[in-house]
């Protein structure tokens, strides 16, 4: 069974971080490191893993406050929807000048919806970018169909959703993702949150 380990992090409130890594290389993914880099470091160290991309579900300053930390030291990129590109640069937007330290990120990788993300040397580790807006513009949930997970950020969470009444926001938008690219996955399909338990589609269903 490949990794899938949850780290909650965040100094202001709590954010799920999460590692996904493939069992046979020990290379894998850090999805949404939104504080605490060195206690995510520290984690990746222990367990002999290899973070090559950071995925980011979308770039508002909890999900994306430790990437420069995790860059300086990994050397590896970030990875967002290609809407992604406002947030990741400009402070209003990621709500990062609301507190101490303005949040710009440099190294990051836009991607196209329905995007193939693996890891070197076992191509059969990957998951899919799905563009999912709503809760923001460049909202992306990363989909394992091998594993049948999803980590969705704040775009759907453990019976409810994202606020969409912040910048790009749309309430509409997101009834619509969630709808259409959520809830039409295999039921049994696990979903991760930015910010709750985790749930399932199936489980959802009843909700929306
Ligand atoms: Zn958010």
């Amino acid at each position: 069974m490949n990794w899938i380990l949850k780290v909650e992090v965040g100094y202001y409130f709590d954010v799920n971080s999460y590692l996904y890594v493939d069992e046979k290389t020990l290379h894998g993914f850090l999805i949404d490191p939104g504080e605490e880099a060195q206690k995510l470091l520290k984690i990746c160290a222990d367990k002999n893993f290899v973070i090559e991309k950071i995925l980011i579900t979308h770039g508002h300053f909890d999900h994306i406050g430790a990437v420069n930390e995790i860059q300086k030291k990994l050397k590896i990129p970030a990875v967002m929807h290609e809407e992604g590109k406002i947030y990741a640069t400009n402070p209003a937007w990621n709500y990062s000048d609301d507190f101490d330290e303005p949040i710009i990120l440099n190294d990051v990788i836009f991607l196209p919806d329905h995007s193939k993300i693996s890891v070197e040397g076992n191509p059969n580790f990957y998951v899919e970018l799905i563009h999912t807006p709503g809760h923001t513009k460049d909202g992306a949930i990363y989909y394992s169909e091998q594993d049948g997970i999803a980590f969705v950020g704040d775009t759907i969470f453990k019976q409810s959703y994202g606020r969409t009444d912040l910048l790009g926001g749309d309430t509409k938008t997101l009834f619509k993702s969630i709808r259409e690219k959520i809830l039409t996955l295999p039921d049994k399909t696990v979903l991760y949150s930015g910010h709750t338990a985790a749930t399932s589609v199936g489980a959802e269903k009843i909700f929306f």
